[in-house]
């Protein structure tokens, strides 16, 4: 039966020959889905997007049983020794949601919006859990700003979809990170949000795709973001403006939600912007960033 991923927790490897192929996380260590299925002459998907995208999810389960029924240790390897790829290369849409929490309105002085300001990312900005923002000269942009954010996954086409039903088509959930230039961001008038949002590497998301059934409800989740180990974001998803099925029927309004594609729900209270115009300290090459969502991990990057 063709279905949507259940009760798996998914990373992806950047392999020895450069590609970036689909783990599985158990409690026995992470299972190397590409090197399991040629053991076994089981088929699967290579990547979370062509699983996603194919309906795969049950290949996957069938290669986490196999494994764990053979008892062998050594198709288990320590999470400690995975070098992350990216979760998503190709999405056909990255829709990001602008001011979606109460007091990030708040803080930078934004009446709540009647709807979810939207603007895009490109697949360009996709980066992996561990990896390196290479920031732009000081020409080019100075102003950068954390925003972690909750990750909304769609499972399958979504077009029209009430409120109700809206959650049914999301697969699952990552932690990701809008990182921004704000002087790129607020070059104009009415805003540059794309140019300031979707620089190389802007993007990061990871280090798990866990699956819906695994999270349950998305509008209560805690959300946080540590630089240098420094606690700067501490909130909770409840804080939403519009609540995920809310955002799902609203997008879909416009646009048929496909399979892999990425839903950046906002960022909630704490972000330098949000500081008093004296107090606010950039972040620089050398600092270390932690957006932290509830059951969903820790994601990591470094800025250089
Ligand atoms: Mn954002």
């Amino acid at each position: 039966m063709r279905r949507l991923a259940e009760r798996l927790t998914l990373l992806s490897i950047r392999q020895d020959d450069g590609a970036e192929t689909l783990g599985i996380r158990t409690p026995q260590g992470i299972l190397d889905v590409r090197s399991v299925a040629a053991r076994f002459s089981l088929p699967a998907p290579q990547t979370l997007e062509s699983m996603l995208r194919e309906s795969r999810g049950a290949e996957l389960e069938a290669i986490m049983h196999h494994a764990l029924a053979a008892g062998d240790a050594a198709l288990f390897r320590p999470e400690a020794s995975i070098r992350h790829g990216r979760l998503f290369t190709h999405p056909e849409k990255i829709v990001c949601v602008g001011l979606n929490y109460r007091r990030h309105a708040a803080e930078v002085g934004a009446q709540p919006p009647r709807f979810p300001p939207l603007f895009s990312k490109f697949a360009n900005a996709l980066a992996p859990h561990g990896g390196t923002i290479v920031l732009p000269p000081p020409e080019i942009a100075t102003q950068f700003d954390y925003e972690t954010e909750l990750v909304a996954v769609i499972g399958r086409p979504a077009r029209n979809v009430s409120e109700h039903e809206a959650l049914t088509y999301i697969a699952g959930y990552c932690v990701g990170h809008d990182f921004s230039a704000r002087d790129l961001q607020m070059e104009l008038p009415a805003g540059q949000w794309l140019v300031g949002k979707s620089l190389d590497g802007f993007a990061p998301v990871g280090p798990y795709f866990v699956s819906a059934d695994l999270v349950g409800n998305p509008d209560r989740l805690a959300i946080s973001t540590r630089v240098n180990g420094e606690l700067r974001q501490s909130s909770n998803t409840s804080d939403f403006i519009f609540t995920m099925p809310q955002l799902v029927a609203y997008i879909s309004r416009y646009w048929t939600l496909m399979p892999g594609d990425l839903i950046f729900t906002g960022t909630p209270e704490g972000v330098i912007l949000g500081y008093p115009e004296a107090q606010r300290r950039w972040l620089k090459a050398g600092d270390e960033i932690v957006s932290a969502i509830e059951k969903l991990g820790e994601l990591k990057f470094r800025l250089s």
